[in-house]
């Protein structure tokens, strides 16, 4: 598999080019500011209603509606919600790209879903940064940068894979690594990732340990710390070095306790489960579960963010974290 670095990567694929950014949410705003900071011509295209027009302006950046940002660019870059893409697509963006224009995402959801259709006159490119948003943009602020992947759609004018290279090079990825990979890949193991591991498994492997120990008597503070705030300790030396360093850390209690406890929670039962649910999310039927709930207007998912703002996890970590002066208050 190749990796890409910062000399493989050539920004004059992008400079000189106008370069619209379409929202300005979690990763709108880090890809914007930071391809402004590598020097390229950005601006950023907003619903005139909206509220993060000030937000931008106020970081130099200019902000024109999205129709007209499309007009006006060479390169678009699709940074809202993956369940609104498609029919800002339709009535915004599509009528306003040129033959030879970039159509860029950050995930491939929609391409490889086939939500948006984009004709065979564009590129049509993904740089997708592994990182929440504001990661995206704080270690670009501290000069580094986090890995990225890219894929290539349909390369129209011959420059796809360089102007794919040359943004995630402007993003700050290129110091991290880039790596090549279809947008199908990309979405189901993106899709597949978040469900089973990162957002999924892990909320719900918290949630059962602080329930386990509250319901045996345990001050919920102790349980909260143990089961959620030390998570964080724990992954960090996941991140720094692996397995091996996690268990080099941790005391030869924990690591005798942990590989022995471990396996009888994440069964063969538990990995079953998990095939099955890369399965709903490579025939489809997750995408169309997800696309049925937007529009019927969230029921479950509003249902489900209630009920999990409501755990008690949830008042005990608020009170416990605002004594910690560390934690950038949101
Ligand atoms: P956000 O929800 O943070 O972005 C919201 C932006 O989209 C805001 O600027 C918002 O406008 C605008 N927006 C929302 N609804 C509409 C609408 N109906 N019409 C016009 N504009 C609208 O999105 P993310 O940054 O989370 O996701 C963007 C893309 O990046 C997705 O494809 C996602 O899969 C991908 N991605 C996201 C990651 C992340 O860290 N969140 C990680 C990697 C990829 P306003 O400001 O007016 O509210
Ligand atoms: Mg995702
Ligand atoms: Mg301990």
């Amino acid at each position: 598999m190749n990796v890409y670095y910062e000399q493989d990567a050539d920004l004059g694929y992008l400079q000189g080019k106008n370069i619209a950014v379409l929202g300005y949410g979690s990763q709108g705003h880090a890809h914007a500011l930071n391809l402004k900071e590598s020097g390229l011509n950005v601006r950023v295209g907003l619903r005139t209603d909206s509220a993060s027009c000030q937000k931008a302006r106020a970081a130099g950046l200019q902000v024109d509606t999205i129709a007209d940002a499309v007009k006006w660019a060479d390169v678009v870059m699709v940074l809202l919600p993956d369940q609104y893409q498609k029919a800002i697509y339709d009535s915004e963006i599509a009528p306003n790209m040129e033959p030879g224009n970039t159509l860029a995402f950050a995930h491939g959801f929609n391409i490889h879903y086939k939500q948006i259709v984009p004709p065979d006159t564009i590129n049509v490119i993904m740089i997708a940064p592994k990182s929440p948003g504001h990661l995206v943009r704080r270690t670009f602020t501290e000069g580094n940068g986090v890995p990225c992947l890219i894929a290539i759609h349909h390369d129209a004018t011959g420059e796809a894979k360089q102007q794919a290279l040359a943004w995630a090079k402007g993003l700050g990825g290129a110091k991290a690594g880039v790596i090549e990979t279809t947008i199908k890949n990309e979405t189901e193991t993106d899709l597949f990732g978040e469900q089973a591991v990162l957002c999924g498994g892990s909320a719900e492997l918290i949630k059962a340990g602080f329930e386990t120990l509250v319901e045996a008597g345990y001050p919920e503070e102790l349980a909260y710390f143990e089961c959620m705030h030390e998570l964080k300790l724990i992954v960090d030396l996941f991140y720094e070095g692996g397995l091996s360093r996690m268990n080099y850390s941790v005391s030869d209690t924990a690591e005798y306790g942990g590989m022995t406890r471990g396996p009888r929670l994440i069964t063969p039962a538990v990995k079953a489960e998990m095939k099955k649910i890369l399965e709903e999310v490579q025939d489809g039927r997750f995408a169309k579960e997800f696309i049925d709930e937007c529009n019927g207007g969230y029921k479950n998912l509003n249902r489900l963010r209630k009920e999990n703002s409501s755990h008690p996890i949830e008042t005990v970590g608020a009170k416990l974290r605002n004594m910690m002066s560390w934690l950038i208050k949101k």
